[in-house]
């Protein structure tokens, strides 16, 4: 056989699709929700980050209104010409929500990490990163070329220790997920604000699954622990809770010219469609106006966890509206992802490099779409396919 420079791949996903871990594209008809058309099957979808329920219906038409008058694409980066009224307008508004003085908007959250961790840091310097951060923390840290410590999962003492043996390094920043996305659990940020104080590190804090779902304004997990005057640099998402697209990073007015200045992202990157700001606003408002969405969803997420506990299913550390079910070796979270959709339900299967060996998981993630009978559906669900695994085993 002729030699091609396919060949290579070809065996590499040969390896990956034995191991259990190739992944396979679906494609959904229709709009987002807690039911989708998915591969043309109707399915209850538990698979969406969309946590208010607001990416289809609710946002639709404030975008749509923006079409009008204010067309589709911007045409250029922020620094040029694409920086338009909408977008000042929103940064405006998520420095007021996030009680910040100032705020940026990146194409995207994974942009915002990769923009703020390589402007701010670089080589000379330390980060320390938690061993479960976002895939987009740890580009930004491999990107900057600081040194880099990563501490166990949300472990203050390896902090502790990691800060301990960077003492000599120009700068120190500690970077953490606040709510962590496969787990659920959230990050101890009352230690790490004080051990970022005792040793002179910046904190970096990425809210993205928590920004409209926890604390009392919906703020995220900073707020929740009471610690927000302690975290320098917030990195959210403008594309889970608030149903739009974009990211955005959220701080002092220094920061923000800081990062202007130098968030390569921000610079080289064109700037989101004015409506899809626009949508941003309009979520930001329906976040302030309507607790009772969070609360609902919090709440659910709450029972399910309980439910599934007394079955004894394992849902870990969670404690919000991300409820991982862990299941241990990739090939039986496939399983068990296959067997909820033979039933009508959609669960993704996680698998490593998302999570670590050996700890393969559904995840599980509530919106304020689902209703109480939802939920019990997929608890049923969830108990039939556990006796039939017992079964098995046995
Ligand atoms: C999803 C996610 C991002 C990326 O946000 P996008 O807007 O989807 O690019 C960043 N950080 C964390 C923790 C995330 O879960």
């Amino acid at each position: 056989m002729a030699w091609t420079p396919w060949d290579w791949i070809e065996k590499e996903l040969a390896k990956w699709e034995h191991r259990g871990l190739r992944r396979h594209r679906s494609t959904r008809t229709g709009p987002q929700g807690a039911v989708i058309n998915w591969n043309g099957q109707r399915l209850l979808n538990f698979g969406s980050n969309d946590y208010l329920d607001l990416a289809a219906r609710t946002l639709s038409p404030h975008v749509q209104q923006m079409l009008g008058p204010g067309g589709w694409g911007s045409g250029a980066s922020p620094l040029v010409t694409g920086r338009g009224e909408w977008h000042a307008r929103l940064e405006r508004r998520l420095a007021e929500f996030e009680g910040v003085e100032s705020a940026l908007l990146f194409p995207s959250g994974y942009a915002a990490n990769i923009g703020a961790i390589t402007a701010l840091a670089g080589p000379g310097d330390a980060i320390l990163s938690d061993a479960l951060n976002h895939a987009s923390i740890i580009d930004g840290c491999r990107l900057s070329g600081a040194d880099i410590r990563v501490y166990r999962h949300a472990d203050p003492s390896d902090l502790e220790q990691g800060l301990l043996e960077n003492s000599g390094a120009r700068r120190r920043f500690i970077v953490s997920d606040t709510l962590f996305s496969m787990g659920g659990d959230v990050a101890p940020l009352g230690p790490i604000v004080e051990l970022a104080s005792r040793y002179q590190a910046m904190v970096l804090v990425d809210e993205a699954h928590a920004t409209g779902v926890l604390g009392e304004r919906g703020r995220g997990v900073s707020e929740l622990l009471g610690v927000e005057t302690g975290i320098d640099v917030r990195v959210g998402t403008l594309s889970k809770a608030l149903g739009t697209i974009g990211g955005f990073v959220a701080g002092s007015r220094l920061l923000i010219e800081w990062l202007v200045n130098q968030a390569r992202p921000y610079i080289f990157s064109t700037a989101l469609p004015e409506a899809a700001a626009a949508a941003g606003i309009a979520a930001l408002d329906i976040v302030e106006q309507q607790p009772e969405r969070r609360q609902r969803l919090l709440h659910r997420a709450a029972r399910l966890r309980n439910e599934l506990n007394v079955r004894e299913l394992q849902t870990g550390a969670s404690r919000s509206q991300i409820v991982p079910l862990i299941l241990g070796e990739p090939g039986r979270a496939l399983e068990w992802s296959q067997a909820l959709r033979d039933r009508g339900l959609h669960c993704p299967a996680i698998r490593p490099p998302s999570v670590p060996t050996g700890e393969s998981l559904l995840r599980i993630s509530l919106t304020a779409g689902h209703t109480d009978a939802d939920i019990d559906q997929l608890i049923q669900a969830l108990d039939d396919i556990r006796r039939r695994d017992a079964k098995a085993d046995a």
